[in-house]
Formats: structure tokens, C-alpha cells, sequence
């Protein structure tokens, strides 16, 4: 019987480029604005908050393919190429015609698809002569990625954790500690930002938004230090599509080509990185694969938000940035997908989604725990609870296959592991987790909010 196959490539096939879709996009996506001003930014205004390289990168419509740095490079080595593997197992237990793959981003030893970010960053800023980097953390994975990363660069790293998940993942602060960083809950009393927020709100438990609010202002007032960021951003999704240019020649391998191309959605990265790779092939010779990111229906900006210039973060320290929103204040629910709990899309993607070259959809919480334990029990891998949106997405996929008949070809990302999150897998099976819906009227008020620019 077969269980899985697993497709490897060899050190010396390992991408040394990633791919810059902005190059190739069919509309190029709107600049991003000072908060103030209102006036595109420029790398220079970018490289007060990022390190030079990531500036650079950030703004980059031309270039198509940059090179991977040696030093970059040669930390790959050490957990890529990562496994691309055919998931018989599931395919059986869906008796479905549909052949499912999935890229195992969870492999490395701090458990998601963040380190590959993280990784660069950090590399730009030492070459730079930085020395301290700091960031915000929802789940705790990015946190864990930056925290090593910066150890192998040796930098200091400082790291706001959103405070509900320093709450449900405790082992998360624990390991950042355990590489060496400081790590606060946000929002905390150590910034303006996280102060008036309190003020506000005495009982606010923390978002992404908040996080990111304390640390830019912890960045923009401490020298020689600089702001990283794991998700959003064009030049994370960059580094991110090593996983898509591995997962392209290992498809090649399997002597298959994806129909659907399946990541979860939290601000983009990790389905940029496994969807632009192939997408080029779509903008440049007519392919014709879907893209479909799986957000939280709870938190659901590509599927009910709107396309609007708004902040990245809480405070608005952040530049403005023309994407899919719920409104910089939307206050998710307490997911266990704490990666997820972030109220907008990158730039890059959100035009994407405008453009119709990709489609969003929302999944609850309880269908996406469900899924989490059949992979767990057909593949031997317990997911992140983000990467269970990827599965619930391709499950319902599957199914479909089953009903039509068609065999198409699913790729999808493990984004990452979910042994850190085995409380919520508890709740799960205790039959004490929920679903959280959200009326219009909440997503209304919140994106009402939000200034209005250029329209
Ligand atoms: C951070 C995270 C995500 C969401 O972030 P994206 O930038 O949307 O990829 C998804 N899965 C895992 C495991 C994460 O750690």
C-alpha cells in the first residue's frame, strides 16, 4: 500500500535565485504612502524602519530574479531543500480522484516556513552594521525564526508577542528566551503606543497590529536598530518563494504540473512563496492553474474586507499600504491560528486578488481543526493550526474531485507544525472549540474607520 512518496532535490538543485513577481505582474501594484504625507515612499524613507537590501527589495518592480546571498544560501543548506510529497494516504481516506501534494515547510528544526525570511533579513542588517533587530510575533513562529536568525548573524533581537498568544503558546516565548531574546507581551507598558492602547482599552489581549506598533517605535528610537517583519511585506514574499522554485522542479520530478496551488493566509508570505513561482507561468505563457488562499472566516479580509489604502499596524506609525483590508483596528477573535489573526493582505497579493488572478476563501475554525486530524492521522504530521486552513481548503477541493470526477492536481504548503500548538488541538478534541462568526455591521464600522486616500 502506498502511504507517501517524497520527491528530494539535491543540495546542488536548491533554487540561488528567489523570483520578484512585481517584475512580471500584469498591473503593478500601487505604491505604499508615507502615514503623513501621504507621498510614495521612497527606499530612503523605507531604510529609516528596514535594513537597505529589504528597502531596496521592497520597492524592486523591475528585477525578476534576485540573487540568493552565499551566506544566505549556505543557512538553507542546513534544512532545504525541503521534502514536495504525494499525500496517498489522505487521497485514500478522501477517496478522492484528485492526486494531493503538499511542500513540507514544517521540517526544520524551528517548525515553519519563517526562517526563510528571517534568515536574510537578518544577514542584510549585520552586513549593514546593525545591531539590534526587533519585530512582533503573533503565534510565536516568526519570533522563533527572527530569534535564531539573529543569533546566527549575531545580532541582538527584542520581540513583542501578541500577549493572548504568549497566553495560549507559552513553549513559544520559552524558545525565543532560549535562543537569547527578549521577548515582551504587547500590548505592554514599555512603548507610547502600547500605553495608549491600555488606556484605551485596559483588557485589550494583543493583535499582530499592536505588536507591530510597539516595535517600530522601539526601532525608529533605539540606534543601530532596525525593524524586521515575517509576513506582508513584498520583500518577505520574496525571500518565501524558495519554497514555490523547489516545489516547480520537484512537480517535475512527480512528472506532474499543479491545477490548484493551496497556501493558508495570514498576510501573504507563505502563499506568495509557494504560488508566484507558478503564477509566472500564468502572466507569462497561459497556464491556467487557481490560486486559492485560505484565511480564517473569522478574519476574512480577502473575502469581505475591502481594497483601500490603510496602516499595517494599530497605532498607524506604519506607511499606508493599498490592499485588502478589515480596517487597521479590527480586533480578530481568539483563534488558535494566532498567524492568522491580521487584519490585511500584502500589496502584492491584494492586487493579485483585484486583478483576478487568485481567489480567497474562508474557513471556520472547527472545519479547519478537523482537518488538522485527519492529516495527522493519514500522513503521521500534526499541522500548524494556520496550515489547517491550507488542508480544510484542499480537502473541500478534493471533494469536489470526488463529486466531478476530475483528477486534478492539488499542490498545497505546509507552512508549518503544530507541536507547539497542542493545547488548541486538546480544545479541539474536548469539543470545547468554536466558530466565530462576524456580523457585516462589525466589518462595516471598523473599515469606515479607516481615512480615505486617493479615491
Ligand atoms: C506566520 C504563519 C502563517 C501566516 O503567515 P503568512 O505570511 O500568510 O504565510 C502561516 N502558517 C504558519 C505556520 C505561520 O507561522
Amino acid at each position: 500500500m502506498k502511504q507517501q512518496k517524497r520527491f528530494l532535490l539535491q543540495e546542488s538543485d536548491i533554487p540561488t535565485q528567489w523570483y520578484n513577481i512585481m517584475a512580471d505582474m500584469p498591473t503593478k501594484p500601487l505604491p505604499p504612502l508615507h502615514p503623513r504625507t501621504h507621498k510614495p515612499l521612497s527606499v530612503d524613507d523605507l531604510s529609516k524602519i528596514f535594513s537597505e537590501e529589504c528597502s531596496r527589495q521592497e520597492l524592486d518592480y523591475e528585477h525578476a530574479w534576485i540573487d540568493i546571498p552565499e551566506e544566505v544560501l549556505d543557512m538553507y543548506k542546513y534544512y532545504r531543500a525541503t521534502p514536495l510529497v504525494r499525500a496517498y494516504a489522505l487521497e485514500k481516506a478522501l477517496d478522492t480522484p484528485a492526486h494531493i501534494y503538499f511542500k513540507n515547510e514544517s521540517v526544520n528544526p524551528l517548525g515553519s516556513h519563517k526562517i526563510n525570511s528571517a534568515l536574510p533579513q537578518c544577514y542584510y542588517c549585520k552586513k549593514e552594521g546593525v545591531t539590534n533587530v526587533t519585530t512582533e510575533t503573533g503565534a510565536g513562529q516568526w519570533g522563533t525564526a527572527l530569534s535564531y536568525a539573529a543569533k546566527v548573524f549575531g545580532l541582538d533581537a527584542a520581540v513583542y508577542q501578541v500577549k493572548i498568544s504568549m497566553q495560549q503558546k507559552p513553549y513559544r516565548s520559552l524558545i525565543m528566551r532560549t535562543f537569547g531574546t527578549a521577548v515582551v507581551g504587547s500590548p505592554s507598558m514599555s512603548t507610547r503606543a502600547g500605553k495608549d492602547i491600555i488606556t484605551a482599552d485596559p483588557t485589550h489581549h494583543g493583535s499582530l497590529g499592536t505588536a507591530i506598533s510597539e516595535a517600530i517605535e522601539l526601532a525608529t528610537t533605539t540606534p543601530n536598530c532596525k525593524y524586521t517583519l515575517g509576513s506582508v511585506l513584498n520583500h518577505v514574499a520574496l525571500h518565501q518563494t524558495i519554497i514555490g522554485l523547489e516545489a516547480e522542479k520537484q512537480m517535475e520530478m512527480a512528472g506532474e504540473y499543479p491545477d490548484m496551488v493551496i497556501a493558508c493566509f495570514g498576510g501573504g508570505s507563505n502563499f506568495g512563496g509557494i504560488a508566484f513561482p507558478f503564477m509566472r507561468h500564468n502572466i507569462l505563457s497561459g497556464r491556467k492553474t487557481e490560486y486559492i488562499a485560505a484565511e480564517p472566516n473569522s478574519c476574512p479580509k480577502l473575502t469581505r474586507g475591502e481594497f483601500r489604502y490603510d496602516f499595517a499596524d494599530e497605532a498607524g506609525y506604519t506607511p499606508l499600504l493599498p490592499m485588502y483590508t478589515l480596517g487597521h483596528d479590527f480586533k480578530p477573535a481568539n483563534i488558535h491560528a494566532g498567524g492568522l489573526r491580521y487584519h490585511g493582505a500584502g500589496i502584492i497579493v491584494s492586487q493579485l486578488l483585484k486583478d483576478g488572478l487568485m481567489r480567497g476563501v474562508d474557513i471556520p475554525q472547527l472545519e479547519t481543526f478537523e482537518a488538522g486530524i485527519l492529516f495527522s492521522r493519514t500522513e503521521g504530521i500534526i499541522p500548524a493550526p494556520e496550515s489547517c486552513h491550507a488542508i480544510a481548503a484542499t480537502i473541500r477541493e478534493a471533494k469536489r474531485c470526488k463529486e466531478t470526477g476530475e483528477k486534478k492536481v492539488i499542490l498545497f504548503n505546509l507552512s508549518g507544525h503544530g507541536l507547539i500548538d497542542m493545547p488548541s488541538y486538546d480544545t479541539f478534541i474536548n469539543g470545547d472549540l468554536r466558530n466565530y462568526d462576524i456580523p457585516d455591521e462589525e466589518i462595516r464600522q471598523n473599515l469606515d474607520k479607516i481615512p480615505v486616500i486617493g479615491r
